[in-house]
C-alpha cells in the first residue's frame, strides 16, 4: 500500500518539489532586498536599519521603518523555514503526511499550500 503511494505520487512530489524552490528562490530574493546576509536572523538575514535623515521625526520615521522590515523580514524567514522544511521532507520521503494524524494530507491542498503540516481536518479542529 505504501509502495504503491509512492509510485502514485512520483510525478506530483517532483511537481511540488519545483514549486517549493521557485518559493525558496523567491523568499531568498526578497529577503535579500531587504537587508544584508549576517548572523542576526535563524536563517542569516539582518535588516538594514534604514537612514532617512537626523532629524527628530526622520528618527521615528527610521524606526518604524525598521520595525516594519522587521516583521516583513521575520515573516520571510518563517515562510521560508516552512519551504526548507518541507523539502527535507520530500528528502525523506516523509511529505504529505500529517504532522498530527499521521495520515495523507489532500493532494489538492498540497498543490494549494506546499508547506501544509496539517490535513484539513486536522487544520480545522485547531
Ligand atoms: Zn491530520
Amino acid at each position: 500500500m505504501v509502495f504503491l503511494c509512492f509510485l502514485f505520487m512520483d510525478k506530483f512530489l517532483k511537481e511540488i518539489e519545483e514549486k517549493l524552490k521557485k518559493q525558496k528562490k523567491d523568499l531568498e530574493i526578497q529577503l535579500e532586498k531587504l537587508g544584508e546576509k549576517s548572523k542576526r536572523f535563524r536563517n542569516g538575514y539582518q535588516v538594514n536599519f534604514p537612514h532617512f535623515g537626523e532629524k527628530e521625526d526622520e528618527n521615528a520615521d527610521e524606526v518604524s521603518a525598521f520595525s516594519d522590515r522587521l516583521s516583513i523580514g521575520l515573516n520571510l524567514e518563517k515562510s521560508l523555514e516552512e519551504v526548507n522544511s518541507a523539502l527535507e521532507k520530500i528528502k525523506q520521503g516523509k511529505y504529505g503526511i500529517c504532522e498530527k494524524c499521521g495520515k495523507k494530507i489532500d493532494k489538492e491542498r498540497l498543490l494549494a499550500f506546499p508547506t501544509a503540516k496539517f490535513c484539513l481536518d486536522c487544520k480545522n479542529k485547531k
